[in-house]
């Protein structure tokens, strides 16, 4: 008896632990980190990068792009003109053109990372304000989101100059139409793009947002006065974790990125649909919601087939007890996990991971294939900017040894059937 448990025990940690035919190694990078001064100095570094990712066998990049770098892109003249933003202009570079030349001859796949409510950022010129542009559709600055102070500081306008507008409103559905027609241009100005991998979409404040569009969604839910949201969002003084949990805040703040992200999956499957869509954000669904990130709900509604978890942490115990926060919460989806492993990381990158912690948490997330019946997927990386020699090599010789073709090339055209297949039978709402 006691052989036999052995036995099994011996099988099915080989099982956990068996490498699978195909691996997500994804890597987050931002195109400026590694392309500066002339061209030839540019294309010269981004070729060192690729040769790196070569190293590593790392099989796949996201680039961020704000909105600001999008209309640089293409073209606007406000931001192609503009020093801090013409680096995307293609004017004299092409840097996204030229990035996707090298993966192919490197082949690593190209994903576009982007959040769609412009949370993080205080800069000038945000182009989904712009009201009279050039080349770009047509922006409002009425779409920006307010907090609950500024609203008590008698800004009830989200168009006043006194909003910071650091955020859109999610409940702002001009700026999701915004953002669909932006992102369907850059995907026919360059369709190698081979996937869309949406960052946190949601807010960073739980202050977020209370605007009169906000309300006006608060009254149809509750059919009571709209300015009662105020009373449901989080205050910043005290009962802070209530408010986090206050369903009828969380209501307010998934309407629209619900409405975003099923409006994105049909954009995509209706004018793209082979490229794959995932999405990022952090472990805990309670925190997540409370900002309007509900990719709890998305991934359970099967609208999105791949979900990271940021499981940025120094030990793999913490790493693993975040990776199983998300499972739990995918469990039954029929989506897969593939969990984001800090290298460098943290709000000004103050955190860092050394190769052989990276490899170890590599080596957890692969053991965690099949917890609550959730399929692991592969990982990713982030940041980018540490994928330096002493990274690249450890990973290459080490678990990435060998290298490993991305779930969805595994058989072409069967598995991008198999990835549509999964954004499929989206629920009314
Ligand atoms: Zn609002």
């Amino acid at each position: 008896m006691k052989h036999k448990l052995l036995l099994i025990f011996f099988i099915s940690s080989f099982a956990f632990s068996a490498v699978k035919e195909t691996e997500i190694r994804a890597i987050a990078t931002h195109p400026s980190w590694y392309w500066k001064g002339s061209v030839k100095e540019k294309r010269s570094e981004m070729r060192h990068y690729f040769k790196l990712l070569n190293e590593a066998n790392i099989n796949m990049v996201y680039f961020w792009m704000e909105t600001a770098n999008m209309a640089a892109l293409l073209g606007e003249p406000k931001y192609a003109k503009n020093g801090d933003y013409n680096f995307y202009s293609t004017e004299k570079w092409d840097c996204i053109g030229e990035m996707l030349k090298e993966a192919k001859k490197h082949n690593v796949e190209l994903h576009l990372w982007f959040s769609f409510t412009r949370y993080k950022r205080n800069r000038n010129y945000v182009p989904e304000y712009d009201s009279n542009p050039e080349i770009m559709p047509e922006g409002s600055p009425a779409w920006a989101s307010i907090t609950k102070s500024e609203y008590e500081a008698g800004y009830t306008d989200p168009a006043s100059k006194n909003v910071s507008g650091t955020a859109l409103c999610n409940n702002a559905e001009g700026a999701g139409g915004w953002t669909i027609e932006v992102i369907d241009r850059i995907l026919q100005k360059y369709p190698e793009i081979a996937g869309i991998h949406l960052e946190e979409p949601g807010y960073l404040s739980l202050q977020r947002c209370v605007c009169k569009r906000c309300q006006k969604v608060y009254s149809l839910l509750y059919d009571e006065p709209g300015e009662n949201l105020l009373n449901h969002i989080y205050s910043g003084k005290n009962a802070r974790e209530a408010y986090r949990k206050d369903p009828k805040a969380i209501a307010v703040k998934v309407y629209g990125t619900n409405r975003f992200v099923s409006k994105f999956r049909d954009f995509l499957e209706e004018k793209h649909p082979y490229k794959i869509l995932m999405t990022g954000g952090g472990p805990y669904p309670a925190l997540e919601r409370a900002r309007g990130r509900n990719w709890p709900e998305w991934i359970q509604w099967g609208w999105i087939p791949y979900f990271g978890c940021q499981a940025y942490r120094p030990n793999v115990k913490s790493f693993v007890t975040d990776c199983k926060s998300a499972m739990d919460a995918m469990q039954g989806s029929g989506a897969e996990f593939a969990p984001i492993i800090g290298m460098l990381y943290g709000s000004g990158k103050t955190h860092s991971n050394s190769p052989e912690m990276v490899i170890k948490q590599i080596k957890a997330a692969r053991k965690l294939d099949g917890y609550k019946g959730v399929e692991y997927a592969g990982v990713q990386l982030f940041s980018g900017k540490a994928l330096n020699k002493e990274m690249a090599e450890a990973l290459g010789k080490g678990p990435f040894s060998e290298t490993k073709p991305l779930p969805w090339e595994n058989a072409k055209g069967k598995e991008d059937e198999k990835n549509l297949s999964k954004r499929k039978d989206k629920p009314e709402r």
